[in-house]
């Protein structure tokens, strides 16, 4: 075996991995409805693809730019993060990245050392434990369920802190659950982790998407003392339907913001200075697109909701941000599902996508057996379909 031991021992990402699959099944003519991987069913907006193509002209984007960002895009993501933040950043403060997933693993690389704990309330996002690991560092999982509606508490927080607690990883609204946490607790997590010396990283790429009476805080906001060692992350990719873009940015202290450029100037150098123009257009020019997406993923937020809490057996949180549903199948574990047992549910998923051709994310890839992920940033008719699916496999 020659494969280094540190991708040996990682998982690969199981939300690519299911989305992957479930395009690879759709393009070989299966009628496979994919709940995977989040991503928005919408075009990127007209005016920001124009952008992109203006910029595919001009010459200085055929050429190497700033390893951590073009400048007019780090102004733009400095001047968009200090309002929500109530904070004052500065270009020197943000690096571009290829995506928000991107950003994240740069952080970790910047911030820890071998055995630096970072506390990762569950349910997670997949690939904060495997970032974490491969930067050195140690995740700690604090689970939380369904009765709480998946929100860590300070004193859960406090149990879990050790002398190497380093990072807190906080993500509001939450992928997977949905979950947004008030001005109230964000801010006792905020002050807490200043009173430890903890760094906070948040990740606030679901910042747009928030529903009914929820409202996005930004931590540095309500916690101003947690500022100084808070690195904020997000991306254009959620807010402007630009997955495949690959932008995203971290805005951090000079010293980890100039950290994370060294280490870009040597792994990626920039970002395509196509996309970084798209970026700028989107974060720059008209957001009339982002409340229309926001008003029909909220549509579909209530359907999957209604839908899915209608089938004996499953259990739903209201989801009030970004754009997954978390619903528990405890009680449809250890029966037989198309005639066979499905104890857990990686069982669950395959059923699901051998018998309906429906593919979901199972809880175990969030840290949370018991649960799957469904995303609901696709089209109505697919969205109505594939939980119909669902509930009739599971009625039998
Ligand atoms: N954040 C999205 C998701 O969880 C994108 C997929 C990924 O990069 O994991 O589905």
């Amino acid at each position: 075996m020659s494969l280094a031991r540190r991708i040996r021992e990682m998982e690969a990402s199981p939300t690519m991995a299911v989305d992957a699959k479930a395009k690879a099944l759709k393009a070989a003519g299966e009628p496979v409805i994919g709940f995977g991987a989040g991503e928005p069913d919408f075009p990127t907006p007209d005016h920001i693809v124009e952008a992109a193509r203006a910029a595919a002209y001009e010459p200085a984007a055929h050429r190497y730019s700033p390893a951590g960002g073009q400048p007019a895009l780090r102004q733009a993501v400095a001047t968009a993060t200090s309002a929500s933040s109530g904070q004052t950043y500065e270009a020197a403060n943000v690096v571009i990245t290829n995506g928000g997933k991107h950003a994240l693993y740069n952080i970790f690389m910047a911030l820890l050392d071998d055995g630096d704990e970072v506390l990762v309330p569950a349910p997670y996002w997949v690939s904060f434990p495997e970032q974490i690991k491969l930067a050195g560092g140690v995740p700690v999982a604090v689970a939380t369920t369904k009765d709480t509606g998946f929100q860590a508490t300070v004193a859960q927080l406090e149990a879990a802190r050790t002398e190497r607690t380093t990072a807190l990883v906080f993500v509001s609204p939450s992928n997977p659950t949905g979950a947004v946490y008030d001005a109230e607790a964000t801010a006792a997590i905020g002050q807490w982790a200043a009173d430890n010396g903890i760094w906070v990283v948040t990740d606030e790429i679901y910042q747009r998407l928030v529903y009914g009476d929820a409202r996005f805080v930004s931590l540095p906001q309500v916690a101003p003392a947690a500022a100084e060692r808070t690195i904020i992350t997000s991306g254009v990719a959620k807010t402007y339907a630009m997955t495949g873009w690959r932008v995203g940015w971290a805005v951090a202290p000079g010293e980890i913001a100039a950290g994370m450029g060294k280490l870009q100037s040597q792994v990626t150098s920039n970002v395509c200075n196509v996309a970084q123009a798209a970026a700028l257009e989107a974060l720059t020019g008209p957001q009339d697109a982002v409340e229309a997406m926001r008003q029909a993923f909220d549509r579909r937020r209530q359907v999957a909701v209604d839908a899915l809490s209608a089938i004996p057996g499953v259990s739903v949180v209201e989801p009030m941000g970004a754009f997954y549903v978390f619903p528990s199948f405890e009680e449809v574990l250890g029966a037989e599902v198309a005639g066979r047992r499905v104890e857990n549910t990686l069982d669950l998923a395959e059923v699901l996508l051998e018998e309906a051709k429906v593919a979901v994310v199972p809880g175990e890839a969030f840290g949370a057996p018991g649960y799957a992920r469904l995303s609901y940033a696709l089209g109505d008719d697919d969205l109505a379909e594939g939980i119909g699916r669902i509930a009739a496999l599971l009625a039998g």
